[in-house]
């Protein structure tokens, strides 16, 4: 908890951290504190979102949407990679947040489900919003500029706060209203090829920028055999799980497979031996209120069952289901990894998506 920036520092932050940014005129008198009579601030966290549109610039700083005052945002990041500072007041972005999401940004602790009955909290009094320019359709690309920008900002933030990348949320994290921003496709990140974006991966790009001095620059390669390769596998299309049955989820797409052990259309995402540690988006339709899917990583050898990991479970809610279950182990030499859904409601229910990212040191 801290006062929010005052102009001069945002100034030195983002330039330390190597942000590229302009001021857009008026940003450092700009804010909903007067019309709400709310001071902006202290401050827990940063929250992102994306804008489900082009060119938002105005919208956001000055113009904002119908029900909805300017501005709707602390800073405003298009795809050049730009970022444009709009207000450092009280912001109209965040909405109801869960209590006990807030509460875990607070501890920096990993984030629950977000659960409305925890209560809520406007999230506008303790967070700063930032809008990045995407569709929001899953399909529109964040640029590796935008990328890069996004997460300076977010480690500028921290840097300046002394908080770790535990203190950054995406607005899917802590909406009790169903928000499912920010998310689509990365371009690439460093070395890393196109990716799916998620809030766990990007938070470990923010926490490896805050381990170097705020000058570090990801780098464009690496070839250091100590170096984890990366793997990013999903689906191609959404597939219907039945109720009470075990299903492993086979992976059809391969957006990167640097391990390049995963066979295409394979329920297997790695073999031994191999630690790894990523984490896996679910995202379930027509999952009834409170009930559950569990997810298992499972040890196999060949085609037999050898052990089971320990259970994660996928609630319904209002919002929709969405889980993001980590993924950590070592595998030995001869095992493979899949993962496996069990459907415990009564209702068929569809898998709409299942993405896995994980880093993966391979062993000899
Ligand atoms: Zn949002």
């Amino acid at each position: 908890m801290s006062p929010p920036m005052t102009p001069a520092q945002w100034r030195a932050a983002l330039t330390a951290e190597g942000v590229p940014f302009t001021e857009y005129p008026g940003w450092t008198e700009r804010g909903r504190d007067a019309a709400t009579g709310k001071v902006f601030g202290p401050v827990n966290g940063v929250l992102n979102h994306h804008t489900a549109g082009t060119n938002s610039l105005a919208t956001i700083a000055v113009n904002g949407r119908p029900g909805l005052p300017p501005p709707l945002a602390h800073a405003y990041l298009p795809k050049t990679g730009v970022l444009a500072l709009v207000a450092d007041g009280r912001a109209n972005h965040a909405g109801l947040a869960a209590k006990n999401v807030f509460n875990a940004i607070v501890a920096e602790k990993p984030f629950p489900k977000p659960d409305a009955n925890s209560g809520t909290i406007d999230g506008n009094d303790a967070l700063y919003g930032i809008e990045v320019e995407n569709l929001g359709d899953g399909v529109d690309v964040y640029t590796r500029a935008q990328y890069d920008t996004w997460v300076r900002f977010n480690a500028a933030i921290c840097r300046h706060h002394q908080w770790g990348a535990g203190s950054c949320a995406g607005h899917l994290e802590t909406s009790v209203e169903g928000k499912v921003d920010p998310r689509g496709r990365v371009e690439g990140y460093g070395s890393r090829s196109p990716f799916t974006f998620n809030m766990a991966q990007f938070r470990a790009d923010v926490a490896e920028r805050l381990a170097h001095p705020a000058s570090w620059s990801p780098s464009a390669q690496e070839d250091d055999t100590d170096m984890p390769q990366y793997a990013n596998l999903g689906l191609v299309r959404p597939y219907t799980l039945a109720p009470g049955a075990w299903h492993d989820i086979q992976f059809t797409q391969e957006w990167t497979d640097e391990t390049g052990d995963h066979a295409p259309n394979s329920e297997v995402f790695v073999e031994g031996p191999a630690r790894f540690t990523g984490s896996l988006s679910l995202r379930f339709e027509d999952l009834p209120v409170g009930d559950v899917v569990q997810v298992r990583m499972s040890e196999w050898e060949g085609d037999e069952l050898q052990q089971v990991h320990p259970i994660h479970e996928v609630i319904g809610t209002p919002g929709g289901a969405y889980g993001i279950v980590p993924l950590t182990k070592r595998i030995g030499s001869g095992r493979s990894m899949r993962v496996r859904l069990l459907n415990q409601s009564p209702a068929e229910i569809e898998v709409a998506s299942a993405v896995l990212t994980t880093l993966v040191w391979k062993e000899s």
